[in-house]
């Protein structure tokens, strides 16, 4: 897909932060671009439009910087994975591990029904950590993860992350690569 490139381009890559040895992948200067980031988010509706997902999920923070637009335009809802205490209302958390420590996301109870088909959405994947707890919290209450999307994937977990055991077994959609 001849847009990719410049969706690729437009991810500034920034050293060292949050800290030393760390290639973060900045994706606000692809919203800056509105051709781009139009782009990004057509190439997944295309992908998403006719696979009768009834929920996009997306993962706090920068889930939520694609994942409404996607939801509005395949005609799903959206809802989000939020870090621990911010969701006022009930809610199931399923904890995760990072590089160091843990963290935690939560659902609102009664936002997805059994049975619903879902599309789980954040800008990044590196280890998974994150997306497999947003497939056990989606599993808890009976849906069913249809695929999880990212804008980027670190290159070093792809493998094994779009290996047949992967991700919890869900299939992953990784738009471009890390430049
Ligand atoms: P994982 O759980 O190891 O796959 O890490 C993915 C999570 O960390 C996602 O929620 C990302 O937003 C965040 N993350 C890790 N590295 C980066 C980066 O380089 N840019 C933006 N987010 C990152």
């Amino acid at each position: 897909d001849p847009r990719l490139k410049a969706i690729s381009e437009a991810i500034r890559v920034v050293p060292h932060f949050p800290k030393p040895g760390i290639m973060f992948h900045d994706i606000t200067t692809l919203l800056l671009d509105h051709v781009a980031f139009k782009d990004a988010v057509d190439i997944f509706v295309d992908r998403y439009r006719d696979m009768g997902i009834s929920v996009v999920a997306g993962v706090e923070a920068r889930g939520f910087m694609f994942g409404p637009s996607i939801a509005l335009a395949i005609g799903a809802k959206f809802v989000p994975l939020r870090k621990p205490r911010k969701l006022p209302g009930e809610v199931i958390s399923e904890a995760y591990v990072l590089e160091y420590g843990k963290d935690c996301l939560e659902m609102h109870v009664g936002a997805v029904h059994p049975g619903e088909r879902v599309l789980v959405i954040d800008d990044l994947v590196a280890t998974g950590g994150t997306l497999s707890a947003a497939i056990r919290l989606l599993e808890r209450v009976g849906a069913q993860v249809v695929e999880c999307a990212c804008v980027v994937g670190l290159r070093e977990y792809l493998y094994v992350l779009q290996g047949q055991h992967g991700l919890n077994e869900k299939p992953l959609y990784i738009l471009v690569e890390p430049r």
